[in-house]
């Protein structure tokens, strides 16, 4: 069975909000049709303690775009963003939440981000999104949302990891482009190893 994952469209990703990602306020209405071609739509939401390890005003002296070692992963310091039961943390305005049957929530934990719908940046735990998929006979997931070179990318390469046949639609998803490479390079890795880069009028 393939499930559709909408990753992180939430306030605080679309243009204006504090982790804007441009374009992400056109996805709502591209996703909406998909929801329906999918016998398993899920979703992802960013959740995160308001003295979260990846803002920068949790490190004295520290600025956005810094990086600071984290245990053994390297943390890049974004604004505050999609903190828990807030307007930010909210799905974006314009989504259709009808179809999602559940919601994974990731870098709930203050000492730890998570990029990955599937596990935190250590990869220490889980979020409980491969069980779930394995208990629903789930062996095929294509991903949308936000954001291409970083939760997109990381629950792409998790999910193939873990065994899973792995299609991102493309122009349903928006990068950040901290360099304006990065979503490039980010479709580059992901095709490399394995996963189906497509657009979506190729498979509706
Ligand atoms: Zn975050």
């Amino acid at each position: 069975m393939q499930a559709l994952i909408v990753i992180d469209m939430q306030n605080d990703f679309m243009p204006g909000g504090p982790l804007g990602t441009p374009g992400a306020d056109e996805l709502a209405n591209l996703i909406h049709p998909m929801m329906g071609k999918f016998p398993l739509v899920l979703a992802t939401k960013d959740w995160h303690p308001k003295d979260h390890v990846s803002f920068a005003t949790s490190h004295s002296g520290k600025k956005v775009g810094d990086v600071v070692r984290v245990g053994e992963v390297d943390q890049i310091l974004w604004p505050v963003h999609c903190v828990q039961d807030t307007k930010g943390s909210e799905f974006a305005e314009g989504l259709n939440t009808e179809k999602i049957t559940k919601i994974f929530y990731k870098g709930a934990d203050s000492e730890i981000d998570s990029y990955s719908a599937f596990y935190d940046n250590a990869h220490l735990r889980k979020t409980g999104l491969d069980a779930y998929l394995k208990e629903h006979e789930v062996d095929a997931i294509a991903l949308v949302g936000v954001a291409t070179d970083y939760c997109v990318l990381y629950s792409a390469l998790d999910a193939l990891e873990l065994g899973y046949d792995v299609m991102v639609i493309r122009d349903a998803c928006r990068a950040i482009n901290l360099k304006p490479e990065d979503e490039k390079g980010a479709v580059e890795e992901m095709k490399k190893k394995g996963v189906k880069i497509v657009l979506a009028k190729e498979v509706f």
